[in-house]
């Protein structure tokens, strides 16, 4: 096994066991309690992790993802470090394809987490009264105290970063970031390693950002590793199946297209009738590559599931009343990757406006004349050209409705060009010095009257209230 394929396989097993790992949490949960009784107010607040800073790296709205990362092994005087090292994984994910037209999609943490000792455990296995890597690694057995106990060797895999028990990580979001909806934490140590699961680990090895992303991968869009790393590990993911019909993978929509096949995992002796869509130039395989055309879809339609596309709008009330002027509707805040496009489609009591299709609507007031009242909706979707699902066109609308009412105040009069109107006893009085058209409809939206007025014409008609030219008329006994 070479390099990467060890530290591959290491980051699945995290991806596979997180169910393990909470079981532990649990247990650990009363060795906790009993501790918190001998500790001072000021060492649970610490403990808690509420004093520890939180650096905002990028905030872009309440909708979008809070991305948090967090440090072991980063003692006091350390932090620098950390928060630079933050900020590096941050850039190269988002240098990233699809990721960089998806930057501002996200709010960017950092959470200065102190650890009393610099570094992270190596604890190695018991072997002959003496403690030594249980993958023969050279790098010194030793314990290292860090706020979340992150070692190597988890699972006697040596490039596996993990935590014995997630209890403080847990505890410490909770206190500082409740709201949290992707989690890192990096390992201050150079040593290769990594792990993608519920949470994502990573060290600063020279190849820190590749693994980053590369559990990203694992962590945030639930990717499967793309090469063979035990039958144990085989299963339906996103990017791995067992159909390999051509019309009927669950990657049908890119098969055929750059590169996209069914490829058997583990080549033609091994992964016990697996598939993958690529062979060898996917960043799930191998890093330093690209995420190929399933993986890098099924990362946008995981944004499409966490973020809406319309995030405000105007008017912010859904229901309104009109009194005869024009009502404007905008979408003044949504949520678009770079270079990609929105789809905006209104429609009017369900009849697609075909030809609005911006952010913005403008309700004629005289559409009043035939039904009242009336609804504006309108539907967002976000256009990426790295998304072919069918499902998404159905599946990630953003949709906002408004009904809108006549004012419950008739106006007595009004006057436009040449023409008035006005509301008399018994009926209304039409004026015009050209002829001029005009229906009168009922509130119901049916037709009480249509004349040709030039001149001067008077309408008789019962008390009540009509609708002329989109503007509501009282007429009085
Ligand atoms: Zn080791
Ligand atoms: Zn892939
Ligand atoms: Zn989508």
């Amino acid at each position: 096994m070479n390099r990467l394929k060890k530290y591959a396989l290491a980051t699945l097993v995290l991806f596979v066991q997180g169910i393990e790992i909470n079981a532990q949490c649990m247990v650990n949960t009363f060795d906790n309690v009993r501790q918190i009784k001998k500790i001072s107010a000021s060492d649970f607040r610490k403990q808690e992790g509420q004093d520890f800073p939180i650096d905002t790296i990028q905030y872009t709205g309440p909708e979008a993802i809070n991305f948090v990362l967090l440090g072991d092994g980063y003692t006091e005087t350390e932090q620098t470090k950390f928060v630079t090292a933050a900020k590096n994984v941050y850039n190269a994910l988002f240098r990233k394809i699809p990721m960089n037209r998806y930057k501002k999609w996200f709010n960017l943490y950092a959470i200065e987490v102190i650890s009393n000792e610099s570094g992270i455990s190596h604890p190695g296995v018991l072997k002959d009264g003496k403690y030594v890597c249980p993958e023969g690694s050279s790098l010194p057995i030793k314990n290292v105290d860090t706020y979340f106990g992150i070692h190597f060797d988890a699972y006697n895999i040596h490039r596996l970063p993990c935590p014995d028990n997630s209890t403080k990580i847990y505890n410490l979001l909770k206190a500082l970031m409740p709201d949290y909806q992707m989690v890192g934490i990096l390992c201050n140590t150079s040593e290769y390693g990594g792990a993608g699961g519920s949470f994502l680990t990573c060290t600063t090895h020279s190849s820190a950002s590749e693994i980053f992303i590369h559990e990203f991968g694992h962590t945030f869009a639930s990717l499967a590793d793309e090469y063979y790393a035990g039958d144990g590990y085989l299963g339906e993911y996103i990017n791995q199946t067992a159909n390999n019909n051509s019309n009927t993978i669950k990657w049908k929509h890119w098969y055929g297209q750059s590169g996209v096949s069914a490829f058997p995992i583990g080549g033609s002796t091994k992964g016990n009738g697996y598939y993958k869509p690529v062979n060898g130039t996917c960043e799930m395989e191998y890093l330093n590559k690209e995420f190929c055309p399933v993986c890098r879809e099924a990362i946008v339609e995981e944004m499409h599931n966490r973020v809406k596309v319309i995030a405000e709008y105007q008017p912010t009330a859904r229901s309104l009343t009109m009194d005869g002027d024009d009502l404007t509707f905008t979408i003044t805040r949504y949520y678009k990757g770079t270079s990609n496009k929105i789809n905006f489609e209104w429609s009017i009591n369900n009849v697609v406006q075909e030809d609005e299709t911006s952010n913005q609507l403008i309700l004629k007031s005289d559409v009043f004349e035939t039904v009242t009242p009336q609804t504006v909706k309108v539907k967002a979707n976000e256009v990426c050209p790295y998304v072919k699902d069918t499902k998404h066109a159905t599946k990630h609308v953003s949709t906002v409705t408004w009904r809108v009412q006549l004012g419950t105040v008739g106006v007595e009069a009004f006057t436009h060009d040449d023409f008035s109107v006005e509301a008399v006893n018994g009926g209304l009085r039409l004026k015009s010095e050209k002829p001029h058209a005009v229906t009168v409809y009922s509130l119901h939206g049916q037709k009480v009257a249509h004349v040709n007025v030039c001149g001067e014409e008077m309408i008789q008609l019962p008390a009540g209230i009509y609708i002329v030219d989109g503007k509501k008329m009282l007429v009085d006994r």
